[in-house]
């Protein structure tokens, strides 16, 4: 499938950037010859076609199961599941939502749904009931597969819309309450079905992080699949020979689009580890299966990095070729840290449910600059404009913006089409993220819009100052805001939260203050600092600096349906 004549000489970055065309990379799919396309059939059964049924596709453990299935397997289970949604009534555009803990059978799902041109709904396991509830409304599902547990938090009297539940695990099932069993499900054979689509067709729908307020139904085409092909070549650079490690939870889009996606399309085996959080239990997945491609966001590096690096040491991750980040700025510090740690660079890339793939990148083909997003990847054309939408100059700070359309691109907000509109401003598609790009044409993240802070007429961007927290040897994580000032319009107050050993006192406090303002900047000093146990931050794990500001202003704190307990 790869073909290499599409892939243009990274290094030559410019010259990619001049000549390539998203033309050239769908040539690379069914579509060019039929018309026709499936995201599930590009991603599996095409790969068994072209001979490699019987390599591995993914690799899961959680403590308790270790298993490992080939495309073939996955090809097989997810025509079974397909066959299942079938005989209830499932149809093409009608939504299937996914409410389970990591396993493979939520890559069953995902793909039985998809392969019949239903609309895939993936959710966090972690949510809690009004999460899940808002999700199933808003979207109209019609079937919700979840497990015995999960059930728990789906309030069925509330979805009438809901016409039937999969429960996977369950030795019995209540028929009367709409339930079916997933072996019931299973039962289907496993002959092949795919619906043949318009690569414009919905492929899934990805609630946003809810970090700037309530999320978003984002609705992705199966289009999409070109741009998750090139960003899985290009930004992750991965290999059929590698064996790749995405960490998120297919409930965010990294979970699925650079989990899922970007692996399968260019044939790369995904490792999938379930269960919560353990330094330990990384490790050890990184060194079981030989991970040499591992993609991870900030807060997990911050808290592997909290955690000690005497742990990592234990563990053989010589098989490390790079590791990458995205979701939230990575700190200069943790490039830094990463390096000493693990030896190898990571890469930090640029993204939104809403762009549904990579669009910036430090490609690993590029000089990395720490603190930077990095480049615009070939096809896509980035911009700092203003907010009626007019290019600004170098090293200006304003809106980063997109010029529409290119192929992960939303094609709408689920129920919300003024929603959608509302991103787009004189061509432009404005991110609502605040950045400027350097002379070299490095992109630089200042922080959301709503998030810069004003003190005494200069600007102030919280990912800056948090950055430089983050290298005092007492700071483990920090949340900037700008709190409201009679005489400096506002001023920096940070929360931060302390590193083992260290405990709080006025000394430490004013020791944080002095470390900014010598190496950042007097004005971005914070004035205000308060040690908390943890920032609130999103179940994906995203600092809610919107809630801390409300908490600080006495605000309603608005739809906290993703906040971590
Ligand atoms: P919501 O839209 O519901 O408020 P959210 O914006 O956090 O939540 P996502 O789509 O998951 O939802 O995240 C996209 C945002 O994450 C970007 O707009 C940006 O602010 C941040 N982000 C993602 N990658 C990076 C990165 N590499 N550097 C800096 N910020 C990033
Ligand atoms: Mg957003």
């Amino acid at each position: 499938m790869i073909n290499m004549a599409i892939a243009p000489n990274l290094e030559n970055y410019e010259q990619a950037r001049a000549t390539f065309k998203w033309e050239e990379a769908e040539k690379e799919f069914t579509w060019n010859k039929s018309g026709k396309c499936n995201i599930v059939y590009e991603a599996i059964d095409r790969k068994c076609e072209q001979g490699a049924a019987n390599d591995i596709a993914l690799y899961y453990s959680d403590g308790d199961r270790d298993e490992q299935y080939t495309y073939e397997k996955l090809q097989k289970l997810s025509n079974r599941f397909a066959r299942g949604l079938k005989s209830l009534g499932v149809a093409k555009g009608d939504r299937v939502f996914i409410f389970l803990p990591r396993t493979p059978e939520y890559y069953v799902a995902m793909l039985g749904t998809i392969r019949i041109g239903a609309i895939a709904g993936p959710l966090f396991e972690a949510f809690m009931e009004k999460a899940v509830k808002d999700r199933l409304e808003d979207s109209e599902a019609k079937v919700l597969v979840t497990s015995p547990e999960l059930l728990e938090r789906v309030p069925l009297h509330e979805l009438p819309e809901l016409k039937r539940v999969i429960i996977v695990g369950a030795d019995e099932v209540d028929e009367g309450k709409r339930q079916v069993a997933y072996q019931e499900i299973m039962r289907h054979d496993s002959t092949p079905i795919v619906e043949w689509l318009d690569k414009e067709d919905a492929m899934m729908i990805h609630y946003t992080s809810g970090s700037t307020g309530k999320p978003k139904g984002v609705l992705l085409s199966h289009y999409a699949m070109v741009h998750m092909y090139i960003s899985g070549k290009w930004v992750y650079d991965l290999k059929p020979t590698d064996i790749y490690w995405c960490v998120a939870d297919p409930g965010w889009i990294t979970g699925t689009s650079a989990g899922m996606w970007a692996p399968w399309l260019n044939g790369t085996p995904v490792v999938m580890r379930g269960g919560r959080f353990n330094p330990e239990h990384w490790y050890e997945t990184l060194a079981k299966h030989k991970v040499t491609v591992w993609f991870s966001a900030p807060t997990a590096f911050r808290m592997l990095m909290a955690a000690g690096t005497e742990i990592a040491k234990k563990y053989d991750l010589s098989n490390l070729r790079h590791i990458l980040s995205a979701g939230e700025p990575l700190n200069p510090e943790l490039i830094k840290w990463g390096m000493d740690t693990f030896g190898v660079p990571i890469y930090d890339n640029w993204w939104m449910t809403e762009t549904g793939s990579s669009v910036i990148a430090n490609f690993p083909a590029l000089e990395i600059r720490p603190g930077s997003m990095g480049k615009p990847i070939p096809g896509i054309e980035v911009e700092i404009v203003n907010n009626i939408g007019t290019p600004m100059g170098t090293n200006e700070l304003g809106n980063l913006a997109i010029k529409p359309p290119w192929p992960g691109l939303m094609k709408t907000i689920w129920n919300n089409p003024s929603k959608y509109a509302d991103y787009f401003v004189n061509g432009w598609y404005i991110s609502g993220d605040s950045a400027y790009k350097d002379e070299d044409g490095y992109y630089w993240f200042e922080g959301r819009i709503d998030d810069v802070i004003n003190t005494m007429g200069e600007r102030v961007g919280p990912f800056e100052v948090e950055s430089k927290l983050v290298e005092h040897p007492a700071v483990a994580e920090a949340g900037v805001i700008g709190v409201p000032d009679p005489v400096r319009g506002e001023v920096v107050k940070a929360y931060i939260t302390l590193r083992q050993g260290f405990h709080e006192s006025d000394e430490l406090k004013e020791d944080i203050m002095n470390f900014v303002r010598e190496r950042l900047a007097a004005h971005a000093r914070p004035r205000i600092i308060e040690v908390r146990n943890k920032l609130p931050k999103t179940r994906s794990g995203k600092i809610m600096r919107r809630v801390l500001k409300a908490k600080e202003l006495n605000i309603p704190t608005g739809d906290v349906s993703t906040i971590d307990d």
